[in-house]
């Protein structure tokens, strides 16, 4: 089969680059996925809202919609979040001109009209405040699409693309990369003038062989490890009233490390997901199905360098740890509990203030599974931020673990994200050059311009 482009991942990046790429008239543009149509990815709209410890982890990854169609679906609408846009583009207004594309994109498919914009009042407010913490709040315009809206935004998406001619191939899995061609796991090969590899997170190891392969550099990325907090969902109403997902970032005081919330899931649920050797922790919020609690991640940054460069590794294998000691789940455990150096158990758990939403996971002591200096980040982290969000570092405040952002090894590319090998791209999580929904999106349309570039459609160029 001969075709024009050819994009590998039909995530947000492999969808927004054939969107902008249709948008300039280029036909012939085939997107392979190894996973199903959103509408088969039989996975969330569970019965009891955690999800994943029940379904195949594939569903939730692979498919149209990559490992969006089942996120919270928050746009972060700043091209400073989830990497950094201007890396790759000439100016700060270019990388808000792809911003404000990819949120036109989510919108003309059905994402829903309101927009959370920060009350000024409310944000110097909330500034104040992290400040004297000596915390930094980054005040953020977001759009939720929610995890039972996200699915249907995606379906229009797909349905938009095949009436502009993109053929899709489904279930079917890319085995090789070489220059001009693709091999497939079922035998058949693709040819293409033009290729977009984005295959997110799920791909990433894969991804990392084939660069290894052809000969194209890729250097490694700080890991984020920590904890799914969990609290009741009045302690962050002040703060989810500013910003439905705020983001905190902490300087530690004994090692003076990065300390950041992440994903709050506001009234939302913590779901466990399942990897081939470990378990993991996550959170999603629903537009129509609210908890009494809300979760975030609350993750410090670690940087290798030598002997251990591989942060991959790392992360796994405090994961594998942890999924030991939880007998193959999520470890839980109370605050007070970990403070007074004593595991959980449900009987202390259920005495607390709240009832937790994963209760598939395993009370026990996450100090023997979370290295020290983490550990101690965390701690100081929150109570850090308890003085910002009074009460969320109480003794009866959850912890879930292993919650770890893994990142990609990061391809090098010139600005155009186009590797050393001529008309080979790539883009989103799985090249390193993203880390959400928003950014890689963005990366997927920077890619598909440097396509149109050299095939000499940009008029403006
Ligand atoms: C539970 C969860 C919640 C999240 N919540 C949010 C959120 O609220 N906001 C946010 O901004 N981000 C969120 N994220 C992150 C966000 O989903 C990702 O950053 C984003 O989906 C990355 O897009 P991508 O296109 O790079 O990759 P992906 O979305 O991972 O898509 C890659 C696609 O490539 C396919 N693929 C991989 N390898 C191959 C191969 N060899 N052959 C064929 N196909 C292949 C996969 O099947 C997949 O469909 C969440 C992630 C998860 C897991």
């Amino acid at each position: 089969m001969n075709f024009t482009v050819a994009i590998v991942g039909a995530g947000p990046a492999g969808l927004a680059a054939a969107y902008e790429l249709t948008k300039k008239g280029v036909q012939d543009i085939v997107v392979i996925d190894r996973g199903k149509a959103a509408s088969k990815r039989n996975c969330p709209m569970p019965k009891n809202y955690n999800v994943c410890a029940h379904c195949d982890p594939c569903n939730i990854m692979c498919g149209v919609g990559g490992a969006g169609t089942f996120s919270s679906g928050l746009l972060n609408l700043n091209p400073y979040i989830g990497g950094d846009l201007t890396e790759f583009t000439k100016d700060e207004d270019e990388a808000w001109e792809l911003v404000n594309l990819v949120d036109q994109m989510f919108l003309e498919n059905g994402a829903p009209n309101n927009l959370f914009k920060p009350d000024t009042d409310k944000v110097e407010d909330l500034e104040r405040k992290a400040s004297s913490a000596d915390i930094r709040f980054l005040p953020l315009v977001q759009r939720l699409i929610g995890t039972d809206n996200a699915c249907t935004v995606i379906e229009r998406i797909y349905s938009q693309l095949e009436s502009r001619g993109v053929k899709f191939l489904l279930e079917t899995m890319v085995k090789e990369i070489e220059e001009g061609k693709l091999l497939l796991e079922n035998g058949e090969e693709i040819k293409f003038d033009y290729c977009v590899v984005c295959p997110g997170r799920s791909g990433m190891k894969w991804l990392e062989g084939q660069m290894d392969k052809m000969g194209i550099e890729t250097q490694y990325l700080p890991v984020d490890i920590g904890v799914r907090v969990e609290v009741p969902a009045s302690i962050m109403e002040p703060v989810c009233e500013v910003q439905p997902d705020p983001k905190f970032h902490i300087r530690t005081s004994t090692f003076d490390d990065f300390v950041r919330t992440f994903c709050v899931n506001h009234r939302g649920f913590v779901v466990m997901e399942v990897y081939e050797d470990h378990v993991g922790v996550n959170g999603y919020s629903f537009i129509n199905k609210k908890s009494d609690n809300t979760n975030f991640a609350l993750l410090v940054r670690v940087g290798l360098t030598e002997p251990l460069e591989d942060t991959t590794a790392y992360g796994r294998s405090i994961a594998s740890q942890i999924t030991i000691l939880g007998g193959g789940k999520p470890l839980l455990q109370r605050l007070g509990d970990l403070r007074r150096g004593r595991r959980s158990y449900w009987s202390r758990i259920e005495r607390g203030a709240m009832k937790p939403s994963l209760l598939s996971a395993t009370p026990g002591d996450i100090s023997i599974g979370i290295p020290y200096r983490i550990l101690k980040d965390i701690l100081e982290g929150l109570e850090k931020l308890d003085k910002v969000i009074p009460g969320v570092a109480g003794d009866s405040t959850l912890f879930y673990a292993p919650e770890i952002k893994y990142s990609a090894k990061k391809v090098l590319t010139n600005k155009n994200l186009e590797t050393k090998i001529p008309n080979m791209f790539v883009a989103g999580d799985g090249g390193g050059v993203s880390r959400g929904i928003v950014t890689a999106a963005a990366t997927g349309i920077i890619a598909a311009r440097g396509i149109i570039q050299k095939m000499g459609l940009d008029k403006s160029d």
